[in-house]
């Protein structure tokens, strides 16, 4: 079990060691608890900081323990009165403007409770999601990917945040803000930093009622920040009334790192929120999406337009919306089958199901639907059905500026050719959906 550190547990650091100490004193002040078996460090970890397994640790291990208070949020952050004072000023479409106005004020007193956890980060020039790069970098690099429209959505939304609800706000409270200091760059810098180190605590179960709950606020969570990911990691945070504890989930041995898990994450997802990826094949959770609007076969313009009409109103699909590949097939199985099933009805057919305005009864079971859109099941696909998921595979494949061909060449030769890390991880995410999306195409053939 964890145990309550009686001095500072640091490694000899070159670099880093300062900052480091006074973090881990603070630790202590705050009753945080690290197990004797880890330690952080910046060496011989994969990104910056990381904890390390000093002995071997057995699974269930407590590596450590976070009070509560010790968390930073909108409810434990010195501007906490005047946010809730505020509430109906702040609400936005993110639910982040609370933290990042708490994080404005806190990331700049010298005073804060939490400077010896901020100054870990004296700036974050280490950040470097796609937000940061430039228009032209991320549509050569990352056309087809998804994450393109998604930064474009980020920076609008936080620039519009920023000037219609933060602005405000701060010019209302002069005394804990100064617009001068706590500008755009700094609010941007916050949002990489909130979406690459914050933590969501779930919705607890006995909350969930019949009505969808809505999802928790953000929350800054020292210590478990300082670990890094892997889709296949060792080591879960916990929550409990009192603290959260950050819990091995696998033996880790002596000099192992110690890997948290931010989720479920694509690689796409990960460069995106997190400004990394896991190298092709290593991640597990690796997903390729067909965007529903690229599935269609019908010669007939008209029928198709009706289906697709009716998929609308079934709610089956969505102009923007994907249906949703892993390595082993189709995830949105549901809505994939529907859709084929419709697509690919005859006119006859499709005329008896509008006037029966659907299915009368629900004669699917997701078991078998899962099974025949998986990779094994789609081979016995019918021809019709074969065509129309090549044809969507073929088009999404079409939409990446190089074909999988010059990238599994690029991959071969990345020492060769000398790839910069933005283009290294660019083609860690095309490369893992491509192979997903090659796979669907020549299982339909
Ligand atoms: N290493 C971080 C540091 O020194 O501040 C602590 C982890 S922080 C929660 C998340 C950041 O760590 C990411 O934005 C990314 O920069 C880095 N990171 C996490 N897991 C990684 C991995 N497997 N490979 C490369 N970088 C990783």
């Amino acid at each position: 079990m964890a145990t309550a550190t009686k001095k500072p547990k640091i490694e000899e650091e070159k670099s880093g060691l300062e900052p480091l100490e006074c973090f881990l004193r603070w630790c202590d002040s705050v009753k945080l608890t690290l197990s004797d078996k880890v330690y952080l460090s910046k060496s011989g970890t994969v990104a910056e900081y990381g904890m390390l397994a000093k002995e071997n640790i057995e699974e269930g291990h407590e590596l450590f323990s976070i009070p509560r208070g010790a968390l930073l949020h909108q409810g434990t952050t010195k501007v906490k009165k005047v946010l809730d004072e505020g509430k109906k000023y702040l609400e936005s479409a993110s639910g982040w403007v609370p933290l990042l106005l708490s994080l404005l004020y806190e990331y700049t007193s010298s005073q804060s409770h939490w400077k010896p956890y901020l100054s870990l980060w004296p700036d974050f020039s280490k950040l470097d999601q796609p937000m940061f790069w430039s228009d032209k970098e991320c549509d050569d690099l990352l056309r087809g990917t998804g994450i393109p429209e998604a930064v474009k959505t980020d920076l609008e939304k936080l620039q519009e945040e920023y000037t219609n609800v933060v602005l405000p706000f701060m010019k209302s409270h002069p005394e804990l803000w100064d617009p001068e200091k706590h500008n755009l760059e700094l609010y941007k810098n916050l949002v990489a930093f909130i979406m690459a180190y914050s933590f969501q605590e779930p919705v607890h179960e006995e909350d969930d009622d019949e009505d969808e709950k809505e999802p928790n606020s953000p929350m800054m969570v020292p210590m478990a920040d300082m670990l890094n990911h892997v889709s296949k990691h060792n080591a879960n945070l916990e929550y409990t009334p009192e603290c959260l504890k950050m819990v091995s989930i696998h033996p880790i041995k002596k000099g192992e790192e110690v890997f948290n898990t931010y989720g479920q994450m694509a690689n796409w997802q990960l460069l995106h929120m997190y400004g990394f990826t896991e190298p092709f094949p290593n991640n597990i959770n690796e997903t390729a999406d067909i965007p529903m609007n690229s599935a269609h076969s019908e010669p007939d313009r008209r029928l198709f337009e009706e289906k697709w009409k009716m998929l609308c109103q079934m709610e089956v699909v969505g102009e923007n919306s994907a249906f949703i590949f892993s390595q082993s097939g189709c995830l949105t199985y549901n809505e994939l089958y529907t859709t084929l099933k419709v697509l690919c009805m005859s006119p006859q057919e499709f005329k008896e199901f509008s006037d029966n305005e659907g299915w009368e009864e629900d004669d699917e079971d997701d078991d078998k639907m899962e099974q025949e859109l998986s990779f094994d099941g789609m081979v016995a696909l019918s021809r019709d059905w074969k065509y129309l998921l090549h044809t969507a595979a073929f088009l999404t494949l079409a939409s990446y500026h190089e074909n999988i061909e010059a990238d599994r060449k690029l991959l071969e030769d990345q020492e060769a050719v000398e790839l910069n890390s933005r283009q290294r991880r660019s083609l860690h995410v095309r490369y893992g959906q491509k192979n997903i999306l090659q796979r669907i195409f020549n299982i339909t053939k």
